[in-house]
């Protein structure tokens, strides 16, 4: 499924304009709400109907394709809270095996107020196959594992507070669009 975003990208000026009167019409209204959210960490050029892309090309050590994944969450809840956020591992993370260590893995903060449903991302993270697994509220998904279906998570962090995801080391830079909202219900 594409998101109203996507779908209005690579449409002549016509095609634009009568988009506009329909389905389009909600696409201008979310690039409009994004346009004065006004943040630095995405490109001006969601104002125009293109893609969101990241501002800054991705720090050293960050796969690319979760650096497109952030800009992208970033600018659909622009005022959600980051104290959870993470990609690269701290001190205590590189003393151990972990995803976060490689760039490979993203934390995505619980705000439920200003912040995504992370039961609804974690759905739409695992129908993308650049994912390997997600970790959310003591269960784990593996894409690779029960055709991703949800299991007993017993690790020493059970992840109330944020999801983590990871993904495939061959997807390292592939920045497509990423879909934020299950194809499924
Ligand atoms: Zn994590």
């Amino acid at each position: 499924m594409k998101t109203p975003l996507e779908s209005f990208r690579g449409l002549s000026p016509a095609e634009k304009a009568a988009a506009a009167t329909g389905l389009g019409a909600l696409a201008l209204g979310l690039c409009v709400l994004f346009a004065k959210s006004g943040r630095q960490d995405v490109a001006p050029a969601i104002a125009s109907g293109a893609p969101i892309r990241p501002a800054s090309p991705a720090p050293a050590g960050v796969a690319p394709a979760l650096w497109q994944l952030l800009a992208q969450i970033n600018a659909a809840w622009p005022a959600r809270n980051k104290a959870s956020d993470g990609i690269m591992g701290d001190a205590s993370h590189q003393a151990r095996a972990s995803d976060h260590n490689t760039g490979l893995a993203l934390d995505v903060t619980l705000d439920k107020d200003a912040g995504p449903d992370l039961d609804e991302l974690a759905a739409a993270l695992l129908e993308d196959s650049r994912v390997t697994y997600v970790i959310w509220r003591a269960r784990i998904a593996n894409r690779d594992i029960q055709s991703g279906a949800w299991r007993p998570y017993s690790g020493a962090n059970p992840h109330n507070h944020h999801l983590h995801v990871s993904i495939r080391a061959s997807a390292r830079d592939d920045v497509q669009p990423w879909n934020l909202k299950p194809s499924r219900a």
